[in-house]
């Protein structure tokens, strides 16, 4: 790939993450590429390959399996917004929306974000071509923003989250000057396209590192900005148990990950978004709601508003507001629906969430077991265990509820 852009008489250097983790003796995930080549002679040398993006267009190159990132090197904006004409344009707070100058090497290794994603990696004499300080930060584990923190950070507030995930995934310090300006910035996150910032959680929670990226969003305040009703639900009840909830489904994601087993986006916002869930179907109950009512009227409320900020497709909000409303059918165990209960597709995912929460001391610890017993019986066993359960139609739920029953309009969506 590189050889043929030099053939090609380009300059192509590996660049970002790849070279970055190789230096560290780290596995790394993927390769970008960095090179003088424009987009469309990308895609004229290379046919498995597609133009992406708008705001920073790159050319994806597909080998097989990988997908390789070429970026054609960045070079300064001139002047004005205007200078630069349709290349490059920001908004009144100084946010990059395009930025599609090309420059020089030297240029692109500027422009890039944090010291250590600035190192080149030179194919032809296996050097590494260092402008920023990045070797000696790498050294230091340090993560640093290249320039003035302040411009560079409202160029891109999704940076701040990148060096949240830096420095969880590599165990590295943000740097002072680089870390001072989260506590002023936190806000101009909201200024950022929900679909992106959908993206960027992804990165941020299924990494591997979920914990630490969880305490590093709330240490420099920027958790409030992207969940906003979790935070204020957090604030309500910081000493209780929602804390452990939340933190030990992240574990859970953490421990699933690093033992390659899949953990889905709709489980992950379920977790991030539970506790003002859980807070709103208690008001909703208390204001005479059934409780099935009232979880889906929360998840609806919670999972729209939220929307607002990070916009999570439709196909996980669904599944997580699936788990959410599972909470409470798989009380009810009586007749049939311990059964029918067991061969929903949200099944699985819902019952380790109950498990959560049973840890937590949020759900009798019983229910839990009940189902963990449920699942290891056979047909016979099963049927069994119905039999002895006693919340047949007549039994608790129905008694405790204050108002007749009534579906609310928009209780499915
Ligand atoms: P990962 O291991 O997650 O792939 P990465 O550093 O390679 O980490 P990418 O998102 O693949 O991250 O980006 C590749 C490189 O592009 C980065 O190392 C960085 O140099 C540059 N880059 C990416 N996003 C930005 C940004 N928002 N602002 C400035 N430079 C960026
Ligand atoms: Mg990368």
């Amino acid at each position: 790939m590189l050889y043929r852009l030099k053939a090609e008489g380009f300059e192509a250097h590996l660049v970002g993450g790849g070279v970055r983790d190789l230096l560290l003796g780290r596995e790394p995930k993927d390769f970008d590429v960095a090179t003088s080549a424009h987009p469309e002679d990308v895609r004229r040398i290379f046919r498995n390959c597609r133009l992406i993006g708008r705001r920073f267009r790159l050319a994806h190159v597909f080998f097989g399996p990988d997908i390789i990132e070429v970026a054609t090197f960045r070079g300064h904006h001139q002047g004005g917004e205007t200078d630069a004409g349709d290349h490059s344009e920001r908004n009144e707070d100084g946010m990059i929306l395009r930025d599609n100058v090309y420059g020089t090497l030297e240029e692109d290794a500027w422009r890039r974000d944090f010291t250590i994603n600035a190192l080149y990696y030179n194919i032809r004499d296996f050097s590494v071509v260092d402008y920023t300080g990045g070797l000696e930060d790498l050294r230091a584990g340090l993560i640093r923003m290249i320039g003035d923190p302040e411009i560079r950070f409202r160029e891109d507030p999704v940076r701040m989250l990148r060096a949240v995930r830096f420095a969880a995934k590599l165990g590295f310090r943000i740097e002072e000057s680089t870390e001072t300006v989260f506590w002023s910035l936190g806000e101009t996150l909201s200024q950022v396209p929900a679909a992106r910032l959908f993206d960027e959680i992804l990165k941020l929670f299924l990494s591997g590192y979920a914990v630490q990226v969880y305490e590093l969003l709330r240490h420099y305040r920027l958790f409030g900005t992207l969940f906003p009703y979790t935070e204020s639900a957090l604030e309500i009840e910081e000493q209780g148990f929602p804390l452990v909830m939340l933190v030990q489904g992240l574990a859970n994601t953490d421990a699933r990950i690093a033992e390659a087993k899949p953990v889905t986006p709709a489980f992950l916002f379920a977790i991030l978004l539970w506790e003002p869930v859980r807070l709103r179907m208690q008001q909703l109950v208390a204001e005479g709601q059934s409780e099935l009512q009232a979880i889906q009227q929360a998840g609806d409320e919670i999972v729209s508003r939220q929307n607002l900020v990070i916009s999570v497709p439709k196909r996980f909000s669904l599944q997580t507001r699936e788990i959410w409303n599972l909470q409470v059918r798989l009380k009810s165990r009586g007749g049939k629906r311990a059964l029918r209960l067991f061969s929903h597709p949200r099944f699985r995912a819902a019952y380790d969430f109950l498990l959560l929460r049973a840890h937590a001391g949020e759900e009798d610890k019983e229910l839990a077991d009940w189902w963990t017993e449920f699942q290891t019986q056979d047909h016979h066993g099963q049927n069994g265990m119905v039999d002895k359960v006693a919340d047949t139609r007549s039994s608790a739920p129905r008694r405790r509820r204050r108002r007749p029953r009534r579906r609310p309009a928009g209780d499915r969506t």
